[in-house]
């Protein structure tokens, strides 16, 4: 059991999507030592004025952190449903959900919907839509790293996906443009630009970032959660632990945990 024992403060907590002058970005974490010897700890500590509160992660082992378990039957999920989303078969962590449920609502006043259109998938969901793509992309791109690297401009390999964590979700739309001027939910990213961090997200793919995915305005991340679960990503797993799929074998050469798993956003960090 990962016993991850949070502080942060939400003016650390700032995350301004692709602004790069964000104020953010100006105070260190720190990680202090294990607290108990039976326990894998990381105190976080964000400033002075920082708020405490325990995060539990039970069970963040390789299997979690590749997404081999089934979040219906894991103790800290819970059903997301209507009004957050008209999908079916929607799960978070209960800690993502309750942060999400409070930004909702604080949308809500505003007169912003956000919907959620994806949330935590399995190994085998994201096996599903990877190798529908490496079929669908077969004849554009015969050669597999380049088929790979295709597919990597939106969608993960299983096994490296932070949608299997929990913490992250897609909201309203899976199309940049309807988020920018003159999209339909031009409203609903400038909302999330301007508030998302008060309530612990992030936007991990931005724009201009030297590696990884293209920009994703509908990818969020509830960071209390995916930045222990992407520390402990980094510590554990290796190239060789994404594997069981279609061109599984070039993560290694395409470095997939580096580039992709660690290309995010800095201040999603
Ligand atoms: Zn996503």
């Amino acid at each position: 059991m990962y016993i991850f024992f949070w502080a942060f403060s939400l003016f650390f907590q700032a995350c301004q999507g692709s602004d790069p002058s964000s104020e953010a970005s100006g105070v260190p974490l720190k990680v202090a030592a294990p607290v108990a010897s039976d326990t894998m700890a990381a105190t976080l500590v964000a400033g002075a004025a920082a708020s405490a509160a325990a995060v539990t992660v039970p069970d963040a082992d390789s299997d979690y952190l590749l997404g081999k378990f089934d979040p219906a039957t894991h103790p800290d999920f819970v059903k997301v449903g209507k009004p957050y989303t008209d999908r079916a078969g929607m799960m978070l962590r209960k800690e993502s959900f309750e942060a999400f449920k409070k930004m909702w609502a604080a949308a809500q006043k505003d007169k912003v919907v956000l919907k959620i259109i994806s949330s935590t998938r399995s190994f085998g969901q994201q096996k599903n839509i990877w190798e529908a793509k490496w079929e669908r992309f077969a004849k554009d791109a015969p050669l597999p790293k380049n088929r790979a690297l295709k597919i990597l401009e939106f969608s993960s390999m299983p096994g490296s996906s932070r949608h299997h964590w929990g913490s992250d979700i897609d909201l309203n739309d899976l199309n940049n443009a309807a988020f920018e001027t003159g999209g339909k939910y031009q409203k609903v990213y400038a909302w999330l630009n301007e508030h998302a961090h008060e309530y612990g997200f992030c936007q991990p793919y931005t724009a201009g970032r030297p590696n990884g995915y293209h920009e994703e305005k509908w990818h969020w991340s509830y960071t209390p959660l995916s930045k222990p679960l992407l520390d402990e990503y980094q510590k554990t797993i290796t190239a060789s632990d994404i594997k069981g799929f279609k061109g599984a074998e070039l993560a290694a050469e395409i470095g997939i945990i580096q580039h992709y798993v660690g290309g995010i956003n800095q201040q999603c960090k």
